[in-house]
């Protein structure tokens, strides 16, 4: 999915994004459009070691076995994206699936450091004799406060690592998945000291925490000033054109009330 604030914009690049994903099959492509109104755009893939992609066919043993993504493919598509759009900033960026347990993995297909982003996200946890499932899956299997803690306990070690990302992304990742019928409702007071204790691992590891604006939690960006984090990004976390940006005035208003601000272009992060 790619973006652009003029409908033409947004038709035309959709072609794009098509072309992309017939070429990185099992792949998603995902973007970040940081900070409305002005025009900056990120183009970003999932890339994620074996057997761990929470998206694409699952294989015999039900895991997930993507494809490898065509890293040249996708530059050039951002290539001809920014000669096509010239008025656009537009970013290459990869969201980078458990960076603490497959760094050289990717690292040997794709040069992180010559992107313009990489987030870091948390998609799986390993609970017991179970290979890596996603928190959804072991909700169902496990009792869902025990996989609460485990998400919360691995998200310190991924962001103690030295793994090659600027952002910990949607570190409510589990959180959106939590089993309101079976558990009750969410309440984040329970976990705190697992959700601070992640954001001040991630803090001093000087990286930036996205608030993904898919939900907005006052609680995220409260705990995270407290725990000492100093830079923010915004992400829609968008699957479809019509969903980019959601949310973005709101989640504006949230983090000026804790005193963030932008930086002197639209595509850097915000701070305090
Ligand atoms: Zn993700």
């Amino acid at each position: 999915m790619v973006l652009g604030y003029g409908r033409s914009v947004v038709r035309r690049k959709r072609t794009h994004a098509r072309d992309l994903r017939a070429r990185h099959a099992h792949r998603i492509a995902r973007t970040r459009l940081h900070r409305a109104p002005r025009r900056s755009t990120l183009l970003a893939v999932r890339v994620e070691g074996p057997h761990v992609a929470p998206a694409g066919p699952l294989d015999q043993d039900g895991l997930v076995d993507p494809e490898w993504l065509d890293v040249a493919g996708f530059l050039e598509n951002i290539a001809r994206c920014r000669h096509e759009f010239p008025d656009l900033t537009i970013l290459a960026g990869v969201e980078f699936g458990q960076p603490h347990l497959s760094e050289s993995e990717v690292t040997s297909i794709v040069d992180l450091r010559s992107l313009d982003r990489v987030n870091g996200s948390l998609h799986t946890l390993a609970m017991g004799a179970s290979p890596r499932a996603e928190p959804g899956t072991l909700f169902r299997e496990q009792s869902p406060v025990d996989v609460m803690w485990a998400y919360l306990t691995e998200a310190v070690a991924m962001a103690n690592s030295s793994a090659y990302f600027d952002v910990f992304t949607h570190l409510d990742y589990a959180v959106r998945l939590w089993p309101v019928g079976d558990a009750g409702p969410f309440d984040p007071r329970r976990f705190e000291e697992g959700f601070r204790a992640a954001m001040a691992a991630i803090a001093s590891s000087g990286r930036a925490l996205e608030m993904n604006t898919r939900r907005l939690w006052p609680w995220m960006p409260q705990w995270w000033v407290e725990e000492g984090g100093r830079w923010v990004t915004f992400g829609s976390d968008a699957h479809t054109p019509e969903a980019l940006a959601a949310n973005f005035p709101e989640a504006v208003a949230m983090l000026e009330h804790f005193d963030f601000r932008p930086g002197s272009r639209p595509e850097e992060f915000w701070s305090r």
